[in-house]
């Protein structure tokens, strides 16, 4: 080989990275004009799986576009928050089933609100009951926010078969008793920045019994940012001046889950990007 040197062939970032976001909401208007910086951050601290969940009709293109813009880092889900289920198309049910048609898709987020008082309560259960529904019947994994309804969420959620794909409920903040009953439905759990905070006992606790092979990470970007570490600011910050999460985070939080449960943050990096791909498989393909 006279002179030339042949190098090995560059990995994509992919194959280097360690870490998997759960949870987000890069589409947010908050976030667009900081995206590719959003996007570099989070690369450099080694997250190469970031789920990016839709909240409404309006903002699914956006959702789509970044799975295209990017494939092979961002995924998607489509769906109606339980927060936005009163801009609804009457198209909405043939619209979603469209677009999860249309390219790999999660469904998400859908859920339950118990604080809403809005009136809309039994017409926001039928929303999710009826996505629910669709994510059985599909078979696509779905991801699920609950506030204050958690009686109501695992009345609905243990009477069902375990789930075909997998279920996430981020932000997960019921009752601890309810984890392995859960999880025996193919439930998963991710948690985020409320983690750090020092009075969220409850968060801590679910962190530490959640079992193996159903917690995963999020940064529910750009809500719940963590609590920094001392002399550490915010990357970036809202109207309010109050910091906005973004998935450079999940790094820390891996390392704080990793010392409630006694591991180490690679253990942690390697169980929660395993659960990941397991329970997003349809989403990376
Ligand atoms: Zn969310």
């Amino acid at each position: 080989m006279s002179g030339v040197s042949i190098t090995p062939p560059i990995p994509s970032d992919s194959q280097n990275l360690a870490w998997a976001d759960a949870h987000s909401h890069l589409q947010n208007p908050r976030l667009a004009p900081h995206l590719p910086h959003v996007l570099a951050r989070a690369r450099a601290s080694g997250v190469g799986i970031l789920h990016v969940n839709a909240t409404a009709e309006s903002d699914w293109s956006a959702v789509a576009g970044l799975g295209n813009a990017h494939s092979g880092f961002v995924i998607c889900s489509f769906g109606l928050h339980p927060w936005f289920i009163q801009g609804r198309t009457s198209r909405w049910l043939q619209n979603l089933r469209e677009i999860l048609a249309s390219r790999p898709s999660g469904i998400g987020e859908i859920g339950l609100d118990g604080r809403m008082d809005d009136g809309l309560d039994a017409d926001r259960e039928a929303v999710f009951r009826t996505q629910l529904e669709l994510s059985f019947e599909l078979a696509l994994p779905a991801s699920l926010h609950c506030r204050d309804a958690w009686g109501r969420m695992l009345e609905i959620l243990l009477a069902l078969p375990p789930h075909p794909a997998g279920l996430l409920i981020h932000a997960y903040s019921g009752p601890a008793d309810a984890l392995e009953p859960l999880a025996a439905k193919n439930v998963h759990f991710s948690f985020g920045g409320t983690l750090t905070r020092p009075k969220n006992a409850r968060a801590r606790e679910n962190a530490v019994r959640v079992p193996a092979g159903h917690f995963l990470l999020e940064s529910d970007a750009p809500d719940l940012p963590p609590d920094l570490p001392e002399g550490k600011t915010a990357h970036l910050t809202g109207e309010n001046g109050k910091p906005l999460s973004e998935p450079a985070y999940i790094p820390q939080v891996g390392q704080l889950l990793a010392q409630l449960r006694g591991t180490s943050p690679g253990e942690i990096a390697a169980q929660t990007t395993a659960t990941a791909k397991r329970l997003f498989a349809k989403l990376l393909t």
